[in-house]
């Protein structure tokens, strides 16, 4: 048996497992699947392809084996695949394992909530990136309304899955001017919201340096109406830097993975909605897990090409970024979730 100390080169353990279940998403947020390029002629997976709930929940037993505490079911958005409460509810059967979230653009929760709550989910994020109607629908591109995501969050709240984060990515001239709407918005109602900064994820949204809002931008316009004071982080390797309102209205987080690289507590691995495995988001290439399993590997055999994928494991992308870097063919974000 692989010992549970698994480290990579930069002794980084492995804790955390983003699932990507599905490359499809209802949206088409131009920062992350732009129309031009996902439009009706992209080839996503087929049925065949992705990953049977089974294998997913093999692999997933495999990795809280060897270490792995959280896992996050992702996307494309995870709730367009049928029966995800399904996967949850065989996810959260898993012993030794500690948190199972979900991200999600929210839309689709009013009709799911419960479900995945009953099924065994205990947290979720939402997206949001704007409270402003215009804003938020050039940004999505699929003519979803801002009062459907607040429907989805208030769906979710009232399913008891607490605490609710909202995830807002920031582009510059696109709608950092919302964000001191948003972080009103959610002040005292217990929802964190979280700003992202925008990445070079993927090679199709024509990223630019420039186009970064810095985390120490957004806090001092949000803390220029509302003051704002650090808080403590949970625990080490929270990707979010908490800040707290000085008035008890909350908090809000930053997740500054440009200007403020976070590279040398990165715990994560991510897992393709085709079983691929990637240990950086910013990887090229993943290694063909849905091969083993398919190809009949033994648990102790993936367990083995697990760790073995791990102990060499050498990235820290974040802080070697320059915008030259930036342009390189990278997996797409809708392929392994944010
Ligand atoms: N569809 C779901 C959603 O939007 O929440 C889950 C998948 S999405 C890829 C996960 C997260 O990544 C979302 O919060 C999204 O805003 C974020 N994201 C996508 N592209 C990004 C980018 N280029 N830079 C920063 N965050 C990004
Ligand atoms: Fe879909 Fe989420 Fe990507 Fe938007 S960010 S296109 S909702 S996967
Ligand atoms: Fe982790 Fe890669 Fe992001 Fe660095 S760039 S924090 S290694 S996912």
């Amino acid at each position: 048996m692989v010992s549970m100390s698994l480290l990579d080169t930069r002794d980084r353990p492995l804790r955390d497992l983003r699932i990507s279940v599905t490359d499809r998403c209802n949206f088409r947020c131009r920062y992350c699947m732009p129309r031009e390029v996902f439009g009706p002629d992209y080839a996503f997976l087929n049925r065949a392809e992705i990953l049977t709930y089974e294998e997913i929940v093999r692999l997933a037993r495999v990795f809280v084996e060897l270490g792995v505490e959280k896992i996050r079911l992702t996307g494309g958005e995870p709730l367009v695949r049928r029966g995800l409460d399904e996967l949850i509810g065989q996810l959260s059967g898993i012993e030794g394992l500690r948190d199972l979230t979900l991200t999600t653009n929210g839309s689709l929760l009013r009709a799911q909530a419960p479900r995945l709550k009953a099924a065994g989910l205990t947290r979720i994020t939402i997206s949001l990136d704007s409270m402003d109607e215009a804003v938020f629908q050039r940004m999505n591109d699929a003519g979803v309304s801002v009062a459907t995501v607040l429907d989805g969050i208030d769906a979710a709240a009232e399913a008891g899955l607490q605490p609710i984060k909202i995830n807002a990515v920031v582009q510059k001239g696109v709608n950092d001017h919302t964000i001191v709407d948003l972080a009103r918005h959610f002040r005292g109602s217990g929802h964190i919201v979280r700003f992202i900064e925008f990445m070079d994820v993927g090679s199709t949204n024509g990223w630019r340096m420039n186009d970064v809002v810095t985390a120490r931008e957004i806090v001092e316009r949000v803390g220029a109406e509302f003051p704002l004071e650090p808080a403590e982080a949970n625990y080490r390797g929270e990707v979010a830097q908490r800040w707290r309102y000085t008035d008890g209205g909350g908090e809000i987080g930053v997740i500054a993975s440009i200007s403020q690289p976070f590279c040398g507590d990165c715990t994560r691995a991510r897992l393709s909605a085709e079983g691929e495995l990637y240990t950086c988001l910013f990887a090229s290439k993943g290694q063909d897990f849905r091969a083993l399993l398919r190809g009949g590997a033994s648990d102790e055999e993936l367990r083995e090409a697990v760790a073995r994928v791990w102990r060499v494991r050498d990235d820290r992308y974040s802080e070697i970024r320059t915008e030259e870097t930036a342009g390189l063919r990278k997996v797409e974000m809708s392929h392994i979730g944010g």
